[in-house]
């Protein structure tokens, strides 16, 4: 079909820079090793931090929720989608997160595009990290509120854009709980004594803490033990929890005015039965079965520590992302698919998604992982370091 001739020369580009990339197409479940291509190798590149994806209590949770509630919800929430499991999830949510309530959305996408478009007015101001994950970017695009962008996790630059909005009528911040390229950590102590002394609003997203930080996974603000501290907890279901999804914890006031004026919520579809089963399902899982995010950490130190022996620049992170850092987006490319042929599954992400110059190859450790499969990881980025002269 003619008309979109347009687009190819960006496509070129793209293909002139290396960046240009296929799907990769996964021929097995989601586990600690993946068939791609034919070939069994390594996984380095999903967020399914705890192996929930393929939990057999959560498996078991979805499947009978088919049999008895079928495959879809056949409506918005407001109209006729809610289900009784829908409620009684977020109330068990708001439970697990010592908040006052909880709200659902299709995914953390869609939750912060939800929230941060809705919540303020013109009268506001957001004042967001400049790392904030393109989920918060475009919430904030939507928002009739002011925009300011702060440095990232520079607690000077953060108090300045405070001092220099106390016009208005609100001021929200918000931060990710853990940055997803770099996986370092938010300042949450500092970011929330900030907001109390100039009586601003503290939101963060947890979608990379969400089971992976904090008493039984649940997320930065019980991590640094800052409960009822910080008024929105945006999570996400689809990570670590291993499902789809995403949530609001906040205060019931907060819940009761997303229902109507959260356009996510309001004009798409619920989660089916099976989504919301199993979501339930993790948060048991959580529960009772904490040594997953200990394997989990314990996994992240291991490999950490032999990226680091190896000579590898692996920038800030404190978290089970780990970034590999090569510079050159095409180099990157080849980096990964020089690690695929070696048995490791492990993305390059360029720009746009990360800085010019910054292009990296993106690890994230599993629970699942066995000592085996880091070890084989690990002699794969040491062979392809060499032959590319990374180290
Ligand atoms: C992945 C991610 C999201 C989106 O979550 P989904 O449930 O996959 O839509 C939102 N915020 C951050 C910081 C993320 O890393």
């Amino acid at each position: 079909m003619k008309g979109f001739e347009y687009l190819d020369s960006e496509l070129e580009e793209l293909k002139v820079q290396g960046v240009f990339r296929k799907l990769i197409e996964l021929e097995s479940d989601q586990g600690n090793r993946v068939i791609i291509r034919g070939k069994e190798v390594v996984q380095l590149s999903s967020n399914n931090y705890l192996g929930l994806t393929n939990h057999p209590r959560m498996k078991q949770a979805a499947l009978q929720a088919v049999e008895k509630y079928g495959v879809g919800t056949g409506s918005v929430r407001t109209i006729a989608g809610t289900f009784t499991m829908h409620e009684a999830f977020e109330q068990k949510l708001a439970e697990f997160k010592h908040t006052e309530a909880a709200i659902v959305f299709q995914s953390g996408f869609t939750a912060n595009v939800g929230v941060l478009s809705s919540l303020l007015s013109d009268q506001d101001v957001v004042i967001s990290d400049e790392l904030n994950h393109a989920s918060i970017i475009d919430g904030i695009r939507l928002t009739k509120a002011s925009r300011k962008i702060y440095k990232h996790s520079d607690m000077k630059d953060l108090e300045q854009a405070l001092q220099e909005t106390q016009n208005y009528r609100k001021r929200l911040v918000v931060t990710d709980g853990v940055f997803s390229m770099d996986g370092d950590i938010a300042s949450l102590p500092q970011i929330v004594e900030l907001c109390e002394k100039y009586d601003a609003l503290v939101m963060v997203d947890d979608a990379h803490s969400s089971g992976v930080l904090g008493r039984n996974g649940r997320g930065t603000v019980d991590h640094f033990d800052l409960n009822g501290r910080v008024h929105i907890q945006v999570g996400t279901l689809s990570k670590a929890i291993g499902v789809l999804g995403g949530y609001i914890a906040s205060t019931q006031s907060v819940r009761d005015y997303l229902i109507h004026k959260a356009r996510p919520f309001l004009f798409s579809t619920s989660h089916p039965p099976a989504v919301t089963a199993a979501c339930e399902a993790a948060v048991d899982v959580l529960l009772q079965e904490p040594e997953l995010i200990e394997k989990l950490w314990n996994n992240t130190k291991f490999f950490k520590k032999g990226l680091a022996e190896l000579g590898f620049d692996t920038g800030n992170s404190e978290t089970p992302i780990t970034p590999v850092i090569i510079g050159d987006g095409g180099l990157c490319m080849r980096f990964s698919d020089e690690l695929f042929h070696e048995g490791v599954f492990a993305q390059g992400i360029a720009f746009p998604t990360v800085a010019k110059g910054k292009a990296r190859i993106r690890t994230i450790v599993t629970a699942t992982h066995t000592t085996e499969d880091l070890e084989k990881a690990l002699g794969a980025f040491e062979k392809v370091g060499r032959k590319l002269d990374i180290i």
